[in-house]
């Protein structure tokens, strides 16, 4: 674990992909970047191309030129976490779980699916609390080495 740049906690973890890659990603308060993201480089452009306005908003430059944003995590079959809210002085991190599909539903999803995200028992959390939005999805319950699947960077 080491400084995260973005809230001054000591909670980042970082992994290295690959030999060229690392990715980081604080658990304080969720934000995540790689050494691909570099301000004005191409990969963050995409990323700003894909993502929703809130997210925008939300972008961080460390000082070293990484580019931070929010990370949405998805636990397969538990849940998924990610920030929710109108602008950048107006959000805050939720969580959904995951439920099992009814039988009568299961023609609406894609064929062996069994669980859904049901956002009808999304819960919010405060910025900070991104732990335990994490932990309403039973996230730390699972190894590491799992998580990383999960995390859309
Ligand atoms: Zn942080």
């Amino acid at each position: 674990m080491s400084i995260c740049p973005h809230c001054g906690g000591n909670a980042c973890y970082e992994q290295a992909v690959t030999e060229e890659v690392t990715t980081s990603f604080c658990f304080g308060c969720g934000y995540s970047t790689s050494t691909l993201m570099t301000e004005g480089g191409e990969l963050v452009n995409k990323t700003l191309e894909a993502s929703p306005e809130l997210y925008k908003d939300l972008m961080f430059t460390s000082e070293d030129s990484r580019v931070w944003f929010p990370a949405t995590v998805t636990l397969p079959g538990k849940g998924m976490v990610f920030v929710d809210g109108n602008s950048k002085d107006d959000w805050k991190c939720a969580a959904v779980t995951s439920v099992e599909i009814l039988e009568e539903e299961k023609a609406k999803f894609p064929k062996g699916q069994t669980t859904k995200m049901d956002m009808k028992n999304i819960k919010h959390f405060e910025k900070e609390d991104f732990m335990e939005s994490l932990d309403a999805i039973k996230f730390f319950d699972i190894e590491v080495a799992e998580k990383d699947g999960g995390q859309n960077v």
